[in-house]
């Protein structure tokens, strides 16, 4: 069952747009990690009645410097019934925290991709910073100059 997909960059710095999104919608997980880069994933889950049933949301979180943050969020799972419906259960949830951070801090939205999942993701391409060739969206480094991807 796909899901929802949004990325967007906030005008904050780690820790205050972690710390926003944690407290919000982490009740399930929340951590950090830290090294050259700083990064956190938050994961949380809320019942949406129109599917009577528990929908997930991922949030991975990504430091640019000091004073940028870029923010994934993912919603998936809670279809209901055999058609597998989720009755747009995953953009609004996804929406929420997209507004939750919109209220908060400057926020701009790169990408938005509805009906969201691995073989989806492959298909969506980006362009390399460097020597701008299309490499798949979620590539760390490009295959052809292995440029390190912001
Ligand atoms: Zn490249």
């Amino acid at each position: 069952m796909p899901g929802h997909y949004i990325k967007c960059v906030v005008e904050a710095s780690f820790p205050l747009v972690f710390e926003a999104l944690e407290g919000e919608f982490g009740n399930i997980y929340a951590k950090k990690f830290s090294g050259k880069q700083e990064a956190g994933v938050i994961l949380g889950q809320r019942y949406f009645l129109r599917v009577n049933s528990d929908v997930a949301i991922t949030i991975i979180l990504k430091s640019i410097g000091t004073e940028k943050t870029e923010v994934e969020i993912i919603s998936s799972a809670g279809a209901a019934g055999m058609m597998g419906m989720t009755w747009n259960a995953h953009k609004v949830f996804a929406s929420e925290v997209r507004k939750h951070l919109d209220r908060r801090f400057k926020t701009r939205v790169e990408n938005e991709i509805s009906y969201f999942g691995t073989a989806r993701a492959k298909a969506y391409l980006k362009k390399c910073v460097k020597c701008d060739r299309e490499i798949p969206l979620a590539s760390e480094e490009c295959q052809y100059c292995n440029t390190k991807q912001p």
